[in-house]
Order: C-alpha cells, then structure tokens, then sequence
C-alpha cells in the first residue's frame, strides 16, 4: 500500500500567525470527512510573529502538521519551493495563510480534478482585494499573459489545486529565481478555471506593495521572454533608419538645390540626448539579465531550512 497522504495543502507563512489557528481548524474540518488522509505543510518563511511556536503547538498533537522553518524570509516563492519539495501527496492544494482563499472549496476544485486535467485554479470573484491591488494585479496578468503568449486567466489567485504529476514537472525546473506563478502556466497541462470567492484580509497588511507588484512584473517578463532585448532592437533599427534617411534627404538637398545643411546645434544636442537616453535603457535592461545569469550561475540554494517539525530528514 502506498504511504503517500492523498492531499498535501501547501501553506506559506510569513506575518500570518493570528490566522494560523483558525485556518488549521478550518482546513482539518473541511479536509477530514474527505478521509482524513491529508497533510498540511506551514512553511515559516521568517515570520516574525511567532507563527513558529504556533505551528510547533500544532505539530505537537498532529502528526500531519509537517513544520519547515526557513533561516530568514526568503520570500513566497522560495517558501512554497519548500513546501513542494517536501509535499508527499496524489494531489497538491496550494493557498495563502491569510485566510484571503476559503479551505472551505478545495472538496469542490477536488471534484473539477478529473480526466484529463491535471491543475484546478481558481478565479477571485467578491471583493476581497482593495482596488489598486486588483487594478495592478490584473495589469500584472495582463502583462503577463501578452508578453510571455502564455494563456493566464484574468484574476487567477494562488489558490490551486494540481496533481503529483504537475508538482514532478515543476521541481524539475531548476531555475533558482522560480516565480510559480508564470511556471506552472510555463509548464502546461490541462487545466481547469473555477471562480471562488475572495475574502478581505481579516487583519494586517498585504506583503506585496505596489513596488513589489511592480518588480514581480519585470521579474516575469525577464525572467520568460526575450521582448526587452527584441524591443530594443527594433527600437535601434528604427532610430537608425530614420536617421539615414533624414541623412540622405539633407545631402541630397545640399547637392541639388544647394540648400544649405541646418544649423543644427539644437536638434544635435536634442538627438544627442534621446539617443543617450536610448542606449543607457538598453544597457541598464542587458544589465537586469546579465545580473539574472550571475545569480543563476551562482546556484544558490532557494532557502535554507533552519529547523522542522514531523518530517523525516533522508
Ligand atoms: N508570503 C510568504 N513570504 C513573503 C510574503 C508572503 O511566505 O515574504 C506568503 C503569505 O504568508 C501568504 C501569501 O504569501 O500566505 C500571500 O501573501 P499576502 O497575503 O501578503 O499577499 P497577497 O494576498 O496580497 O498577494
Ligand atoms: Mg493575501
């Protein structure tokens, strides 16, 4: 018999500790009339609330709370990387710690796990986000989805729900900078898209300001395209192209009606200064993937566990 859980609910954690115990009971209520046969794995990413101590209390009585505590906040991405590497489960839940996703549907996106599909996301329906997050993360999206031609469903939150099969696929990517969110769309399979509703954050702040947004954005865009570099380059053939011909036009005059050339010290400085402008853009974008492949070259590991709790070390 196998001794993998059916359900492995990956669990974040970083300035989410009030809501720690409420989402555990909610998720052991929804998930135990399924069988009981779950694991639900809290990842501390340096939360600097106490949520360890909390997760230890749970832990204590339940063997299928998995605990991994990372030596510093890491970030969400890094710590969901922790929990994929660590998930036993057929299927693999994945949702924020802030009670923002409801524990409540996953029997439902469950049902919508059948034939073919291998990933279950969910939509955010309700108004659970302020809206400057919902305008810039359906920028983000947007943004996304056009750039990288990968097809992301507006609104798609970070609740979902895949196979065991999707989760090989993506531990197998070995990028360090992993950002989950354009990987598993990057990766493929058939997917299904339900709509659930979004709760407000019952407390505190969401970690993501508009900068970070914002830095998740180019992050994405560098991190799966090349359209920086090809706009670029269009960008500089245009430039130059434009500028022969307004070469060419000024020396034809100048030879056939003796137009005398413009005295162009103005306009010299002006194109002087945008074109400037142009290659120091250029430069600095060359420089955002240069500083990537350094990073990468590097192999850092993507977190470092300081300590766990009911997981089996190899
Ligand atoms: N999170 C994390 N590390 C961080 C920031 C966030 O593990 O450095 C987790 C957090 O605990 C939550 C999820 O990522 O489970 C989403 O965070 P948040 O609610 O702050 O963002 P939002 O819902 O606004 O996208
Ligand atoms: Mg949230």
């Amino acid at each position: 018999m196998s001794q993998r859980p059916r359900i492995s609910v990956v669990l974040p954690i970083y300035k989410t500790a009030p809501y720690l115990r409420e989402l555990h009971r909610r998720l052991v209520d929804t998930l135990s009339p399924l069988g009981g046969d779950f694991e639900l794995l809290m990842i501390d990413d340096g939360s600097p609330d106490g949520a360890w101590a909390i997760i230890g209390d749970l832990a204590k009585d339940d063997r299928r709370i998995k605990g991994i505590r990372l030596s510093r906040n890491f970030g969400q991405h890094p710590a969901i990387c922790a929990g994929f590497e660590h998930a036993q489960g057929e299927v693999i839940v994945l949702m924020d710690a802030d009670l923002q996703d409801p524990p409540e549907v996953i029997p439902m996106l469950l049902e919508q796990l059948r034939g073919e599909c291998d990933v279950v996301y969910t939509v955010k329906a309700g108004d659970g986000e302020s809206p400057l997050t919902r305008l810039t993360s359906r920028l983000y999206h947007a943004a996304v989805a056009r750039i990288t031609r990968i097809p992301v469903p507006r609104g798609v939150g970070t609740l979902r729900l895949f196979t065991r099969r999707m989760l090989e696929a993506l531990l197998a990517y070995p990028e360090r900078n992993v950002l989950y969110g354009p990987l598993m769309f990057f990766v493929g399979f058939e997917a299904t898209v339900v709509t659930v509703d979004h709760q407000p954050r019952p407390g505190g702040r969401s970690s993501y300001s508009f900068r970070r947004r914002l830095a998740l954005a180019v992050d994405s865009i560098l991190s799966y395209t090349d359209y920086p570099h090809r706009f670029l380059v269009k960008f500089g053939v245009l430039t130059l192209a434009l500028s022969l011909v307004y070469a060419v036009v000024l020396v034809v005059r100048y030879l056939l009606a003796s137009e005398p050339l413009p005295p162009g010290l103005t306009l010299l400085a002006l194109l002087i200064v945008v074109s400037l402008g142009a290659v120091m853009i250029g430069l600095g974008i060359v420089g955002m993937y240069v500083f990537r492949v350094y990073q990468e070259v590097l192999a850092r590991p993507r977190y470092v566990k300081a300590g766990t709790l009911n997981i089996q070390e190899p």
